[in-house]
């Protein structure tokens, strides 16, 4: 089912799914390449990219650095919901962050143009699918970069954020590969695969400090039989994580390690224009999760030659994520569109 041959087989058992993200989970599409399967996540940093290997350092463990326990804390006194009017950068009553999981074909082909069209910047939780090992959006550390880290590489250099989303996306689903459960971690299996991801990232530019995305609302499940909180070990690493929570974030009370969303999911346009309004309304973060973007899309322009996207899930039709765009263009003096990153630390600073 999946359109380039070897990978299929593993590519196809996973999924994304324990919680939120598998819900809709069989809309998978189209080009011949998808498969609503389990999908990994999670990605981002900003830098400038390139050059790969060197860019993450030695070890995971130093980006863990300081920030995390900034991070936790709640972000001001104020009551309710976001600061005063205006007191988003540049006056905007609301901010929005587009972020996009599992690193997905359908959003190099076509999210990333329908972004660029407008000059805006958005975040990519990337990871891999279990057992496919440098065939996906991570590379591993040791083999030559592929065309599509290398896509991936552009989009960071585009200034799009790429952030982490674990390397096996570990969730909690029933068509998830044997042994990636988040039953079958423990805290030494999470926290090495955190310090990979943070290393994996590097070869594609991305250096700390780096956010987070929970896969399949892990930090509810949390790990182990017993269902251990593994929050800790992602505080170690990241200084913002974004959580299965639905809601829009009110700035004032908020735990940068605990950001909730908005899913898209299946939304129309109208739908998601309203998450905006929303947003505008209650001066919030909104925090807008996509998984495949454009059922219809055969992945046009992708140098690496697929007769169709890989891997398409949880699919929004492409219209509906234009009509977001274009919403979102038409609000600019109301809406500060930025990175989930570039606005965390935005709330740091406050
Ligand atoms: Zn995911």
């Amino acid at each position: 089912m999946l359109a380039s041959g070897g990978r299929a087989a593993s590519i196809g058992s996973g999924t994304p799914g324990g919680g939120g993200e598998s819900a809709t989970a069989a809309q998978s599409t189209g080009g011949g390449g998808q498969s609503p399967g389990g999908a990994p996540g999670g990605s981002g940093s900003q830098a400038a990219g390139g050059s790969g290997s060197q860019a993450a350092g030695g070890s995971g463990s130093q980006a863990a650095g300081g920030m995390g326990s900034q991070a936790a804390g709640g972000m001001g006194s104020e009551a309710g919901g976001g600061g005063p009017a205006g007191s988003w950068p540049n006056g905007a009553l609301a901010a929005v962050s587009l972020t996009y999981d599992d690193g997905l074909d359908t959003h190099l082909a076509t999210v990333i143009p329908a972004l660029d069209a407008h000059g805006f910047k958005a975040t990519f939780f990337l990871s891999n699918f279990e057992g496919v090992d440098h065939q996906w959006a991570l590379p591993n550390l040791k083999d030559p970069l592929t065309p599509r880290h290398m896509a991936w590489q552009a989009v960071l250099r585009n200034g799009h954020e790429l952030a982490d989303h674990t390397v096996n996306h570990p969730c909690n689903s029933a068509s998830k590969a044997p042994n990636y459960h988040l039953t079958d971690y423990d805290m030494p299996r999470l926290s090495a695969e955190l310090d990979d991801s943070v290393l994996r990232l590097g070869r594609l530019g991305v250096v700390p400090p780096i956010t987070f995305a929970y896969p399949c609302s892990s930090d509810k499940i949390g790990i182990g039989p017993n269902g251990q909180d593994f929050s800790p070990l992602i505080a170690m690493r990241f200084f913002a994580a974004r959580t299965s929570d639905s809601s829009i974030a009110a700035p004032a009370n908020l735990d940068l390690l605990h950001v909730p969303l908005q899913d898209a999911g299946s939304k129309t346009g109208a739908q998601l224009r309203a998450m905006v309004d929303q947003a505008i309304a209650r001066k919030g973060w909104l925090v807008v999760l996509f998984h495949g973007v454009g059922a219809e899309t055969t992945c046009p322009g992708l140098d690496f030659n697929l007769k169709g996207c890989m891997i398409n899930y949880l699919t929004t039709d492409t219209a509906s994520h234009q009509a977001l765009v274009d919403y979102l263009a038409e609000k600019q003096a109301q809406v500060w569109v930025a990175p989930f990153g570039t606005v965390a630390k935005t709330l740091l600073k406050k």
